[in-house]
């Protein structure tokens, strides 16, 4: 089905409202799980919603949390997010990297203990509407779904990184992957009867390559909500062992650096840990060069003979941007499982069938 984004968003903010958030807390989940869809990363969109309301119910997430100041030295700082929704603990940290960066030039920050982040390319663009460039590390502690090159056995949890870059007068450029070949939420879409997964995407026990996301959840029972942890397979990095060994680098440096802890050993509670660079632009430049030579070099790139006919060469942040505007003109394509996994997630919290009615309509 297709949904309006629009109301997609009211019918969202409803649920986090029902389940036990305020209203700005559920205004902001609500916006940036749509953003997700929106940026056509489905994965990371409100097929999360049933998740992150069991979360909360479960005490795993916690509603109104705010950022817990470890260590502040102006230019660096380190803040646990004290498991609350990454959506409101994920820009709270964003908002004061881009502030001390604009006092200082640079700022680092390591956040640990934060709820699930979401889209993680939202804080580069956030960073990038404010002339920063930032770079983001990212790690999920208790969360084991990646196996290391050469191995099948998970240590890794997808370990996204983001790099954003302002581009005056221009759209930003953003780059923003899962450190594994594709992120778990891509495995939980092709599960629902969305978009299958890449070949290759997983490893079996025995090192047999699958593309099946029963490799990663095993059999999920009708109306429970795929377990990433049920699934006796995993995830494969990205790139051989340059995807593995930069996940490495995400897992120690958002993970043990930050101190939010590392995907593994042993039950850990889940948290997005990340390492956060940001550097203002105009504390480095004082003329417009760096903005000359970077629309001069991404033109150079772009130019590139396209590989096939018809196709072109984009740049990182490009296919969001098409996606987005195409979604907000059409709406966002959602599979039927995962408008059910919403419309029961609403039942469960106690919304009307005549509000779930009315969003239908
Ligand atoms: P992906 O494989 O779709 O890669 C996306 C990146 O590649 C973007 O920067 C995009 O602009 C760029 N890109 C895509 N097609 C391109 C093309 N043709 N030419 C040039 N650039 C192109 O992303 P993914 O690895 O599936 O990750 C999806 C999302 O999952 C990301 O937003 C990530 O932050 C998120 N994620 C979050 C967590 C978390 O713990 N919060 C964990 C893993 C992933």
């Amino acid at each position: 089905m297709i949904i309006r984004h629009e109301p997609l968003v009211r019918l969202v903010a409803d649920i986090f409202a029902a389940a036990g958030c305020q209203a700005a807390e559920a205004g902001r989940i609500a916006t940036m799980l749509a953003g997700a869809n929106l940026a056509g990363h489905d994965s990371h969109g409100i097929i999360r919603v049933p998740r992150y309301v069991e979360a909360l119910q479960g005490d795993r997430v916690k509603a109104a949390q705010t950022l817990t100041t470890i260590v502040d030295g102006g230019a660096f700082a380190l803040v646990d997010g004290n498991y609350g929704f990454g959506q409101t603990v994920g820009p709270l940290a964003v908002a004061l990297g881009i502030e001390r960066a604009r006092r200082h030039g640079v700022a680092v920050i390591g956040l640990r203990h934060a709820g699930h982040l979401g889209r993680i390319g939202d804080y580069p663009e956030t960073a990038a509407a404010a002339g920063q460039v930032s770079i983001h590390l990212v790690n999920v502690a208790g969360s084991e779904l990646v196996a290391p090159f050469g191995g099948v056995d998970r240590r890794f949890s997808t370990a996204p990184v983001a790099i954003g870059l302002p581009v005056p007068g221009e759209e930003p450029i953003i780059l923003d992957f899962a450190t594994s070949l594709v992120a778990e939420g891509k495995a939980l879409v092709a599960h629902s009867g969305g978009k299958a997964l890449p070949a290759g995407a997983l490893i079996e026990p025995d090192g047999t390559l699958s593309s099946d996301p029963r490799t990663l959840y095993g059999e999920v029972p009708p109306g429970a909500v795929p377990d990433p942890r049920k699934g006796a397979g995993a995830l494969r990095t990205f790139g051989e062992h340059k995807g593995s060994g930069l996940a490495l680098m995400c897992e120690l440096l958002a993970g043990a650096f930050t101190g939010s802890g590392c995907s593994g050993p042993g039950p850990r509670p889940l948290a997005n840990g990340m390492l956060s660079i940001y550097m203002a632009v105009d504390h480095f430049h004082s003329d417009d060069g760096f903005a000359r030579e970077l629309r001069q070099y991404v033109d150079y790139v772009k130019g590139s003979r396209p590989a096939t006919s018809g196709g072109e060469v984009l740049v990182p942040g490009e296919p969001e941007r098409r996606t987005r505007a195409k979604r907000l003109a059409e709406g966002i394509p959602l599979s039927d499982q995962a408008w059910k996994d919403i419309l029961a997630t609403a039942r469960r919290v106690g919304l009307s069938e005549d509000r779930l009615r009315a969003v239908a309509n």
